[in-house]
């Protein structure tokens, strides 16, 4: 459920119509909604009642500092993968002890940044990163607190490019050798062993793979705990996907992975963490942009938007799907026609969908991508030199800009000329 609707003939971003933002701000821009963020956020931290719990929202989807601020307030802890990430996490105001560091490359300046601002755990993925990490925090005179993340070699059911669970991933280490690695970490002076990580890919729309991944985490914690680790902390990764089209069938809800949690790894006693993204952001968020042209072509007409791939690369990298949906409500049973949607830039693979059928739209008019919340803004660039789009947060019937458009000067100003020139 979000809170993008039709009132008044006009699609609506809370109390908000878009076509006042549109006319505040320019196309195309991104438009978030605070109530849809609150509540997805609170769906998960409530399906994790009863047990000691920390949601820890993984921003790598969505990392506006003001969309931070909307979740830090509500009590969620930060995923963060890179020191990017976990400098914006503490700029937005969230504590240290709040942030999981993640990700298969973690430099050692990012693990000295880390361990001085302070953080809650890193979640480790190899041996040579294990080691790196021990020195690093030994010559701060620190300790490390740390999971180990280890592939459960099961098959998320996703797209390829976002499973990360199987033996042939990057990620993690083979949860056959979890015995070996962690014996090596608890002998390492600058660790400590808190618990297990796991994450198995994103955008799952069932909860077999993550019965599979847990039942396995759960009998790791019993075989460790025997060789006598303290395993006290499991961090369970994200990944539970969300409906991009409203005729698909519907993946797991929150309060149903909840409960195959509480199933699987509830006995243990452990701390459960974890670390959803798209869930949270993404139907939290919408682009809205203009038709510039309606161009003809055989069989079918193009919708040529002011958007393009540089800003929603989804299509492009993942063959993802977008809901398109009219700004202005069409006419009830208006016959609909065969669209090709497509941005301006220079490539092929600037094309948002083929033969979507929609109803007939000319120049000027609005339209909007629905789901585009996640992994949207955050993987925009400037190709083409074309500027960063807006982003919009929506409270109720106040609306702010969270990110301006960057001027042309602006833009060009970031590069400087050598001497020579
Ligand atoms: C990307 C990622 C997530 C979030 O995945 P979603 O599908 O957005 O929920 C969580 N944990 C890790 C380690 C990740 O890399």
């Amino acid at each position: 459920m979000d809170h993008f609707l039709y009132r008044d003939g006009v699609l609506h971003a809370e109390d908000v119509p878009l076509a006042e933002i549109a006319r505040a701000v320019g196309t195309p821009f991104y438009c978030y909604s605070t109530a849809t963020l609150t509540r997805h956020f609170r769906l998960f931290d409530e399906a994790l009642d009863g047990m000691e719990h920390l949601v820890c929202y993984a921003m790598k989807a969505a990392s506006n500092q003001a969309i931070l601020r909307t979740l830090a307030g509500l009590g969620a802890g930060m995923d963060v993968v890179s020191g990017g990430e976990y400098m914006r996490a503490r700029a937005a105001g969230v504590p240290g002890e709040r942030i999981v560091f993640s990700g298969v490359g973690k430099t050692r300046d990012e693990m000295r940044l880390a361990l001085e601002g302070g953080i809650r755990q890193f979640n480790v993925e190899s041996e040579p990163e294990m080691r790196a990490l021990s020195e690093v925090a030994a010559s701060l005179g620190v300790v490390a607190p740390i999971t180990v993340r280890v592939n459960p070699d099961v098959d998320a059911k996703t797209h390829a490019k976002i499973a990360t669970g199987k033996s042939e991933n990057k990620f993690g280490i083979p949860i056959s050798r979890a015995s070996a690695v962690y014996a090596e970490a608890a002998a390492l002076p600058g660790l400590e062993v808190i618990g297990i990580d796991v994450h198995i890919g994103s955008q799952l729309t069932e909860l077999e793979p993550f019965r599979q991944a847990y039942q396995k985490v759960a009998d790791l914690t019993e075989e460790l705990r025997a060789e006598g680790h303290d395993i006290r902390r499991l961090d369970l990764g994200g990944g539970l996907g969300i409906p991009y089209t409203r005729s698909n069938e519907a993946p797991p809800l929150p309060t149903e992975y909840g409960a195959l949690i509480r199933e699987t790894l509830g006995h243990l006693g452990c701390e459960i963490e974890i670390e959803p993204g798209r869930l949270v952001a993404g139907n939290a968020g919408i682009l809205v942009s203009e038709v510039i042209y309606v161009k003809e072509g055989e069989g079918r007409d193009f919708l040529i938007l002011d958007a393009a791939m540089n800003d929603l690369i989804r299509p492009a990298m993942y063959d993802a799907h977008h809901d398109i949906v009219p700004v202005v409500e069409p006419a009830p049973g208006v016959e609909q026609t065969p669209y090709d949607v497509v941005g301006p830039v220079c490539e092929s693979g600037d094309t948002f969908a083929r033969g979507r059928m929609l109803p007939p739209l000319a120049e000027g008019e609005l339209v909007a991508f629905r789901s585009a919340g996640a992994y949207g803004a955050v993987m925009s660039s400037e190709y083409n030199t074309r500027p960063l789009i807006p982003e919009v947060l929506v409270n109720g019937r106040e609306f702010a800009v969270i990110r301006a458009r960057p001027t042309f000067d602006e833009m060009i100003n970031r590069d400087t000329i050598p001497e020579w020139l």
